[in-house]
């Protein structure tokens, strides 16, 4: 048994350490899909994770390898997910990503960089979110050195391909969410290193039209204008969001026609939407989905190229508050909020499994050229953390 001040005021002597290991992490550069540099990094975090884990697996995936990381609980070994599904594993889930939104290279322009006040962490992927990672691999090691141990079996899945939506990682974070007692999201903080504890869904869905081409001048009844039609939609599905709670409709790229004096064949439109309840999210996706021709000729059809549910926000959610009063007895506050962007806890959450997300560092600027995150916070997020699993 370790006291979480204990735990804090051992973590507070890893400064150094965590500053190597935080450097090396962000200089093996990670694009999402880059298969061969997913595959570099998994091995490095992987000897990182080693020193505690009882068992590392690299799931293969079309992006390269993630890696989910297995730790036993006092006196119970972690199972593995059952195949039929269904079993009740009472694990407590650990949700990370390995990729960044860089390309490869900006480490050379943009090198890791610690900032003359001795806290503040600059470099692509500092904040969102090496510096979580490496809080995960510190919060195991404080527990292996103060001769505790998680109460229940703990997992940690880090998929490579959150930033573009997790396409694949989603399935394996379902999956390692089967049984799960709770769920930790290692993304970054809101402002101030408020905790997450809902987030708005998104989902990207192309919108395509099918009309008749004619002579614009001798033959245009003949025609059935495809861009015509899509307007007509577009500004019918805008009301449309307009009048939902809590909805927002972004059409982000639109295509079609070939010129002026032809009507158009054909044209299609890529439609961002974000919703914070299920309510919405379904009334939403409903009239996106599920479009009605204004004209008859025209042939509408669609397609969903992402889709991650709403996670609604509960401000009575027992998991945030337990996190809330371990804190406090760390001499930390921890603000809550709900997160306007999407990401791999919105499935848990939207799932009815106990969720917080944002435990990462604190810190600012995420996916842009000033993101930067703290020391300080890292060192008090693995206390905290190791602190949690110790207890929860
Ligand atoms: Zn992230």
């Amino acid at each position: 048994m370790a006291e979480p001040t204990e735990l804090l005021a051992l973590a507070r002597m890893f400064g150094d350490t965590v500053l190597e290991r935080w450097e090396r992490l962000v200089s093996l550069e990670t694009p999402s899909a880059d298969a061969g540099r997913a595959a570099v990094f998994g091995k490095e975090l992987a000897a990182g994770l080693a020193a505690t884990a009882d068992r590392i697996e690299h799931p293969s995936g079309p992006g390269g390898d993630h890696l989910v990381a297995y730790w036993n609980g006092r006196g119970t070994p972690s199972p593995s997910p059952s195949p039929d599904g269904g079993s009740r594993t009472g694990h407590t889930l650990l949700v990370a990503h390995s990729d960044t939104v860089f390309e490869a290279g900006t480490i050379a322009r943009r090198p890791f960089t610690l900032d003359e006040d001795g806290d503040t962490v600059t470099g692509p992927g500092v904040f969102d979110m090496k510096g979580s990672l490496v809080a995960v691999e510190l919060a195991m090691d404080l527990l292996s050195r103060t001769g505790a141990a998680p109460r229940r079996p703990v997992r940690l899945v880090v998929v490579n391909d959150e930033e573009i939506g997790s396409p694949d990682g989603a399935r394996l974070v379902a999956r390692h969410a089967e049984g799960a007692h709770a769920v930790l999201g290692l993304e970054p903080p809101l402002p101030g290193g408020a905790l997450k504890i809902g987030r708005r869904g998104v989902a990207r869905i192309r919108l395509s039209v099918r009309g008749v081409s004619a002579h614009a001048g001798l033959d245009a009844a003949l025609g059935v204008s495809a861009i015509d039609e899509l307007v007509d939609q577009l500004a019918s599905l805008r009301a449309t969001a307009a009048s939902l709670p809590d909805a927002a409709l972004n059409v982000g790229t639109i295509t079609g026609g070939t010129r002026a004096n032809v009507v158009a064949d054909h044209a299609q439109a890529e439609i961002g939407l974000r919703y914070a309840t299920p309510e919405t999210e379904q009334a939403l996706l409903k009239a996106v989905l599920e479009p009605t021709p204004v004209r008859e000729r025209a042939a509408l059809s669609t397609r969903t190229l992402s889709h991650r549910p709403a996670w609604a926000m509960d401000p009575a959610n027992p998991l945030a508050a337990e996190l809330v009063a371990l804190a406090g007895t760390l001499g930390l506050e921890l603000p809550l909020g709900s997160s306007g962007g999407a990401g791999d806890t919105n499935l848990t959450g939207a799932l009815g499994i106990p969720t917080v997300d944002g435990l990462g560092p604190a810190g600012a600027g995420a996916h842009g050229e000033d993101e930067h995150a703290s020391l300080s916070s890292l060192l008090e997020r693995a206390a905290l953390l190791a602190a949690f699993l110790e207890s929860h």
